[in-house]
Formats: C-alpha cells, sequence, structure tokens
C-alpha cells in the first residue's frame, strides 16, 4: 500500500483498496464458515467482486449505544431494519458486512454481524457526495424488510463487536499506508518544485521539510510496529489505535504543509492539487473512528499498564 502511494496512486483509489480489503476481507478470511468463504472469498481475492463494511448510521459512529439498525430471527433466516451512512465502496459493493443489533437487552453484546449480499430484497444503495476522496466511492444503505439466510452471521451471534474489532484492528493499522506513501510522494514532488525556483535557500523552508519528514518517520515505525503483531498473529487494538492516530495526524499536516510550500502553485493544482490532498487526508481523522475514539483506547491501555500492582 505504501510503494503504490509513493508511485502516486490516488488517495481516494487507496482508500477504497483499503476498506476492500481490511474492513472487509480482512474480517471475512478471519471468521468466515467455511460455506462463507467458498462463496465470497475467490471474487474478493481477485477483484472481481468489492466489499464494504457498513457500520456508521446517521445518528453517530463513534458509539454503538444508539445502534438502531437490528436484526430479527425469522423462518429460514433473518430480516435487518436500519440505515448506515458513509459507507465506503457501498455504490460498488456485492457484499457488504452490516452490524446489527440481533439482541437489545444484551448491550454491546447484543450486536452481530452479517454478510448481506447487495442482492438481498429490502436492500437499497444511495450514493453520497464528499468534499473528499471522490475516487472513493460512498454511499448510504438502507434496509428494509432486509430478508438474508440462516448462513448470514459471520462469527457468533452476539460477537459482532468482536468481528468488528478484527475489522479495525487491520483498517487503523494498514489502510492509511498508502496515505504515507502518498504523502512521501508529494513531499518529493514539492521539493523538486522549490528547487527549480531556487526557494531551498530558506531554512523556513528547509525546517518544514525536516519536520514534515519527521512526523512521517514517526507516523511509519508506529505502523510498522502494529503491522508486525498482525503478522504474529495479533489483533492488538490499541497498537492499531496508535499507528492510525499519529499516520492521520501527520498526513493531514504534510498536505497542509505541501500547500504552504507550493504556495500559488499549489492553489493552481501545479504540480500537484495541494488543496484537493488536505480535503482529501482530512477524511483519514475521522475514517475507522476519530481521533477521540482512538485516544479513548490508547488511554484506557495505558491507564490499565500504568495502574498494575
Ligand atoms: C473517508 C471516510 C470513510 C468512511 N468509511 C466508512 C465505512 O466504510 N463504513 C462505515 O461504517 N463508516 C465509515 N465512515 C464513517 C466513520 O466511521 C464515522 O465518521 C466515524 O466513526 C465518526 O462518526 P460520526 O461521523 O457519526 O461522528 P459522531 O459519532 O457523531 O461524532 C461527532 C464528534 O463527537 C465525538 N464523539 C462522539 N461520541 C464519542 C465517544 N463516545 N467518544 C469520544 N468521542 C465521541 C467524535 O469524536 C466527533 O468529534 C467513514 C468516514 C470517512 C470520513
Amino acid at each position: 500500500m505504501e510503494a503504490l502511494g509513493h508511485g502516486g496512486a490516488d488517495r481516494g483509489w487507496l482508500f477504497a483498496l483499503g476498506a476492500h480489503w481490511f474492513g472487509c476481507c480482512a474480517p471475512l478470511s478471519r471468521h468466515a464458515t467455511p460455506s462463507q468463504r467458498a462463496t465470497w472469498e475467490p471474487g474478493l481475492h481477485d477483484g472481481s467482486l468489492v466489499g464494504a463494511l457498513a457500520v456508521t448510521e446517521p445518528s453517530g459512529g463513534s458509539s454503538f449505544d444508539g445502534m438502531a439498525t437490528a436484526a430479527r430471527h425469522v423462518d429460514g433466516g433473518f430480516r435487518l431494519d436500519g440505515s448506515k451512512t458513509l459507507v465506503t465502496n457501498a455504490p460498488d459493493a456485492d457484499v457488504l458486512l452490516v452490524l446489527a443489533r440481533q439482541f437489545p437487552e444484551r448491550g454491546p453484546l447484543g450486536l452481530t454481524m452479517f454478510v448481506v449480499p447487495r442482492t438481498a430484497p429490502g436492500l437499497t444503495i444511495r450514493p453520497i457526495a464528499t468534499t473528499g476522496l471522490p475516487g472513493a466511492p460512498m454511499g448510504d444503505v438502507v434496509m428494509q424488510d432486509c430478508h438474508i439466510g440462516l448462513d448470514a452471521t459471520l462469527g457468533a451471534p452476539g460477537a459482532g463487536l468482536r468481528v468488528f474489532q478484527s475489522a479495525m484492528a487491520w483498517e487503523r493499522t494498514l489502510l492509511l499506508a498508502g496515505f504515507l506513501g502518498a504523502a512521501e510522494h508529494d513531499l518529493a514532488r514539492a521539493a523538486h518544485a522549490l528547487a527549480d525556483r531556487n526557494a531551498l535557500g530558506h531554512q523556513a523552508v528547509t525546517h518544514r521539510f525536516a519536520r514534515m519528514h519527521l512526523r512521517l518517520a514517526a507516523a511509519r515505525h508506529l505502523l510498522h510496529d502494529a503491522a508486525r503483531k498482525l503478522d504474529a498473529g495479533r489483533e492488538d487494538i490499541t497498537a492499531a489505535a496508535m499507528a492510525k492516530l499519529v499516520t492521520s495526524e501527520a498526513v493531514v499536516e504534510c498536505a497542509r504543509d505541501v500547500a504552504h510550500l507550493l504556495a500559488g502553485a499549489g492553489w493552481r493544482g501545479a504540480p500537484l492539487d495541494a488543496v484537493a490532498a488536505v480535503a482529501d487526508t482530512m477524511g483519514t481523522l475521522f475514517a475507522s473512528g476519530t481521533s477521540e475514539v482512538q485516544l479513548d483506547l490508547i488511554a484506557r491501555h495505558t491507564l490499565a499498564v500504568a495502574r498494575r500492582p
């Protein structure tokens, strides 16, 4: 992902790819039954099918307390009712992982993840316009008496939070690797542009480059640390939150720095559209959970460790 960004891939496309791989394929390969695997994995892996993860609701995505999408067990399967929003890839998705409340009395342990085919009766997907990442299609997902089969639960009934955490461990760790590469790509292009106009003699300019490099290097360390844990089979939610928070802030700061450095040229969109890059990166502060949500996770872990006897 980092190399794709470094090579100049569009941030929206990188985001869509990351949402497919880490939001959908990763939790599927970890939690799917053999028959779910046989149905979905070949197409998702060769790219002939597109996946999405539908969790956020119009009333707010930071907390599950108010999650209203309901799953009812009926003869021969389940009925889903509710709405999801800001779902990356939804307009193109062939399959969606949908988090719904199956056991209202059990709080967070009453959520179940469902594998919902686009063709499920009662499912409607509406594309939505966004101010950044135009290359990542985004949509609302509405379920009205949406019928899915008995074999549609991903993981155990009531274990939806566990499946969601699995998706977040992968998404928060890896989705922004492409943006890290894209920031390095933009830094290099800004350096060439400023050298061409003899602007690298100003310390104010060179120090800005130094700070950009430092932020990206620090983010890369945390990201690779969390990625190594995934490689070792550990879905470490704190390491993922740290990687996501620091990387998102680093790529936003870098996009702003590039806009400052390129000044009028960046505003005009040549040699690169610095203003669009700011809008594209801003979304990373909210996607896969806002910075406040990541800080909550990091604080919980930090205090638990600090208070050990
Ligand atoms: C580019 C992009 C891609 C996305 N892709 C997807 C996707 O594929 N699937 C999907 O389901 N969603 C997706 N989202 C939605 C994203 O997960 C939500 O935007 C995010 O979870 C925040 O929810 P919200 O926007 O409803 O803000 P809210 O939850 O309404 O939060 C508003 C503010 O209050 C703070 N806040 C609220 N509650 C709490 C709390 N309990 N603890 C700490 N702070 C809190 C938030 O930090 C924020 O500052 C995407 C968003 C973006 C920007």
